[in-house]
């Protein structure tokens, strides 16, 4: 290293430590800031909680110029400025019209060590804004939460996608791209969207090693709302927060009524309150004021709380990046906390509900592949955290992680030969057009107009399976879709469902009087 190198690395640690109060540097942080401060674009994958925003931190006050950070959230933004101010360290936002044209005048000045702006603000200001801010000094240009950039990613933001033009406007300047989504198509996309030239890619482990994954499954209802109040005071007994995250405002209503008649108080967060009471309730919460928050996924960006021991999610979120991130917001200070996730059936049918009319098809599809990927989770039989960190496209050195519900708990067996035989039969009758309802329903012998109208009723197996309920055959189906048996397909917002070729081997061997043994487990739902 040169000498410049070795005194510019002395000020960065100066600067943990004066400004941030911090003895050491993670690892990639560290290198990270030196990319940046060589002026190399840089892509950071990083789990939540990994410390990823020191990254653009920390360049500003070493070579004492402006920081860009764009973000999506006002919220979040917010939350941000106020924790830099509080350090001392000149900060503000642009993106409310109120107050944007003091801070873009004092900006323009060279005023701020981080300037903070919504993408739509990054794409509307004018040109003359960045030739004066350049002329201050800016060094660098940070993109947070930037899977909002590809409609691969869980949060597509169309002006995400714009930021390129600020390239040709802003020549030389380094461009950090951060998220904590890591699929390889998300990553891809980033580079590309923001022409990223010979990027340093960064990516760190994915694994939360003090968080506890779990699942359950429900039926909506007034007695699992008994048993979940009861989960929830043995989570309490623990000490530290709760997060309840549900998927509508009215499981919220519900879930805070039946604790409020257990006697048991807890805040409350959706997007209808008005502002206050959310500000209201999310002080309190951050103050351990109150010890359980009740919430849609509008409480959460940037929430920073170390102490949070368990959240638990009423209802399946609709991606799997989606769940680590909302789960990911325990167990910040390291300690053991637990996310459980409790999920019906219905969950995975809402994607037509996630997708809007003006998405492209790409979009439609995505959604639905992510839907699938989260119904796979639920559904697993093996190790979930092995799961999620290869889904994230981390290899994970263990099969058995042992702190998960099926690590610690193993699943009993049994031969279900004849069970799989029925349904797969079934679903070859149908040939392949309907989802999962249609053979289920033939099994359990319905005589629905759908079913009398394909003459289904005439099949042999009609009835067949009336002994099982029809989660239960879900399940099983679950269950043949991991092993390949069964295969899903996605037509536009729909799935069908189809035989494999291993699916087939298994049905002929059953034809020809020499069955192969088919041991599944028997998940929570059987
Ligand atoms: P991310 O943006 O990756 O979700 P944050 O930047 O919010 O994560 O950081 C998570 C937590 O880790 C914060 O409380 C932050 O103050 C803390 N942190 C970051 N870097 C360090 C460090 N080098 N030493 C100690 N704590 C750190
Ligand atoms: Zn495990």
């Amino acid at each position: 290293t040169t000498g410049k190198e070795s005194s510019r690395d002395k000020k960065m640690e100066a600067i943990l430590k004066s400004s941030f109060g911090f003895s050491a540097f993670r690892p990639y942080q560290k290198k990270v800031i030196q990319d940046i401060l060589q002026g190399k674009d840089c892509l950071v994958v990083m789990a939540t909680g990994s410390g990823k925003s020191l990254c653009y931190q920390v360049p500003p006050l070493v070579v004492g110029k402006t920081g860009i950070v764009v973000s999506p959230l006002i919220s979040l933004m917010q939350d941000q400025v106020m924790a830099l101010k509080q350090r001392g360290i000149m900060s503000e936002y642009l993106g409310s019209t109120q107050t944007d044209s003091t801070v873009q005048a004092k900006a323009e000045n060279g005023q701020y060590n981080i300037l903070f702006m919504t993408p739509e603000k990054a794409c509307s200001v004018p040109i003359s804004f960045w030739s004066k801010l350049q002329k201050a000094g800016i060094c660098l240009f940070a993109v947070d939460e930037a899977h909002c950039i590809s409609e691969w990613g869980h949060d597509f933001r169309v002006e995400y996608n714009r930021l390129d033009k600020l390239r040709d406007v802003l020549p030389g300047l380094p461009f950090v791209a951060l998220t904590a989504t890591a699929t390889e198509k998300v990553r891809s996309d980033i580079i590309s969207s923001l022409k990223m030239k010979d990027p340093q890619v960064t990516i760190g482990s994915f694994d939360r090693t003090n968080l506890f994954y779990g699942v359950k499954s429900f039926n909506r209802g007034p007695l699992f709302l008994n048993e979940l109040v009861l989960d929830i005071s043995k989570y309490l007994a623990s000490g530290g927060s709760t997060i309840i995250y549900c998927t509508t405002i009215k499981d919220v209503e519900q879930i805070f009524k039946a604790l409020e008649e257990a006697g048991i108080s807890a805040g409350i967060y959706h997007g209808q309150m008005d502002k206050k009471a959310r500000a209201e309730s999310h002080r309190l919460f951050i103050r351990d004021e109150l010890q359980i928050m009740v919430a849609t996924i509008a409480f959460g960006m940037g929430i920073d709380k170390p102490n949070i021991r368990q959240v638990i999610h009423y209802g399946c979120p609709k991606s799997l990046e989606s769940y680590y991130q909302e789960s990911g917001r325990c167990g910040r200070d390291g300690m053991a906390s637990v996310c459980w996730l409790y999920y019906t059936r219905s969950d995975f049918s809402k994607a037509d509900f996630y997708c809007g009319e003006s998405q492209t098809e790409n979009q439609r599809r995505a959604i639905m592949e992510s839907l699938m990927a989260a119904q796979q989770y639920c559904s697993l039989a093996t190790c979930r955290r092995s799961f999620l960190l290869n889904y994230f496209g981390e290899k994970y050195q263990s099969d058995k992680c042992g702190n998960c519900d099926n690590c610690i708990v193993s699943k009993k067996e049994r031969d279900m030969s004849k069970e799989a035989f029925l349904l797969l039969a079934t679903i070859q009758s149908c040939r392949g057009k309907w989802g999962l309802n249609m053979p289920v329903d033939i099994l359990r012998g319905s005589r629905a107009k759908k079913i009398l109208d394909a003459q289904f009723d005439k099949l042999p197996l009609h009835g067949l399976g009336r002994e099982y309920s029809s989660n239960w055959w879900k399940a099983l189906a679950s269950q043949l879709i991991s092993q390949g048996y069964l295969t899903e397909n996605i037509r536009d917002v729909y799935r069908t469902i189809s035989i494999s070729a291993k699916g087939e081997k298994f049905l002929n061997s059953t034809r020809d009087d020499c069955q192969l043994p088919l041991v599944l487990p028997v998940t929570s739902e059987m």
